[in-house]
């Protein structure tokens, strides 16, 4: 009878106390009866290639990416999954069978998931989304959402020129808004996203009035701590439908778990209670 193989996963960043992911992969782990372990890789910028290189001789499956890596491990990759390559921007490492890194990006799918958990029938071509922000999570965000067809996706940003940057890359499609028109923007829209890190535990509330978003509109955060993050409560008291980035946290870890173990795992309550009683 062969023995089951301990298999390794990780998530590296600098630095990675922060992370909820060894809570989500290592209660996968039990769940399933595996033996493994997802541990914290913290590696320091200069020590990246070496870290990431180690991986295959040390025995990994892999890991998550998580900031400041995950540009910077993109470029280490022997090979990128097309949606990786568009976000230019990894937050999944596979050590494939022959030793070759794989590099992938969940964090756009894990998005749509959330979506889609929360509302079984959406769909992206229902009509404009608007994003605020344009760092990493929306990078991933607008190029899921334009896989899934929104007919046009309005991008603002404290900093124009990174819109613009987004606008560039990804098309006809995008629309670039001035930062202080974020409010007017929100007419017409089926869908409102913050990428932005206003609202996060710590940071002041972001500083938007949503009486011109239609009332069928959907509004959703990248955030996750807190739940429900200052927008979404307005948004909640306004009528709309809310979805939080915990569901976006949760599926992006999935199909990683799969690649790395074998099983695709579950989001289940006590999943999510194991998750945030860690907040
Ligand atoms: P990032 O690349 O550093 O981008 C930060 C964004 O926030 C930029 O658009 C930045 O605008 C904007 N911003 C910062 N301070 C601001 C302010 N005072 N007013 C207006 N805009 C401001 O960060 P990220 O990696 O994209 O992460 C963004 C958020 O998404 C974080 O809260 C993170 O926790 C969350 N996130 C969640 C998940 C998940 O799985 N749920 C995954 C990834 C990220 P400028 O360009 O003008 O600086």
């Amino acid at each position: 009878m062969s023995e089951q193989r301990f298999v390794l996963a990780g998530v590296m960043g600098w630095p990675v106390a922060h992370t909820r992911s060894p809570v989500i992969h290592n209660h996968w782990i039990a769940k399933h009866g595996l033996k493994g372990a997802y541990v914290q890789l913290p590696v320091q910028p200069d020590r990246l290639e070496a870290a990431i290189r180690g991986l295959p001789a040390l025995g990994f499956a892999g890991c998550n990416i998580t900031v400041p890596h995950k540009v910077n491990a993109m470029q280490l990759m022997d090979e990128l999954h097309p949606q990786a390559r568009r976000i230019a921007a990894i937050n999944t490492v596979v050590v494939q069978p022959d030793g070759r890194l794989l590099g992938v990006n969940n964090d756009g799918i894990g998005y749509i998931q959330s979506l889609r958990d929360a509302n079984p029938g959406w769909r992206g071509d229902a009509g404009p989304a608007l994003v605020l922000g344009a760092g990493g999570a929306a990078r991933a965000i607008v190029v899921a959402l334009l896989d899934e067809g929104v007919p046009e996706l309005r991008i603002t940003n404290r900093t124009l020129e990174k819109a613009q940057a987004l606008k560039d890359a990804f098309g006809d499609r995008v629309t670039v808004v001035p930062w202080a028109e974020r409010n007017q923007a929100m007419a017409g829209v089926s869908l409102l996203v913050n990428t932005t890190t206003q609202g996060m535990h710590g940071q002041p509330a972001l500083d938007v009035q949503l009486d011109d978003l239609p009332a069928s509109a959907m509004v959703s955060d990248a955030i996750y701590i807190p739940l429900e993050t200052p927008l979404l409560a307005a948004a909640r008291q306004r009528g709309h439908q809310t979805v939080n980035g915990l569901g976006m946290l949760l599926n992006q870890a999935r199909p990683a778990f799969q690649a790395w173990f074998g099983v695709l795992p579950e989001i289940t309550p006590e999943l999510r209670a194991a998750v945030q009683a860690t907040f």
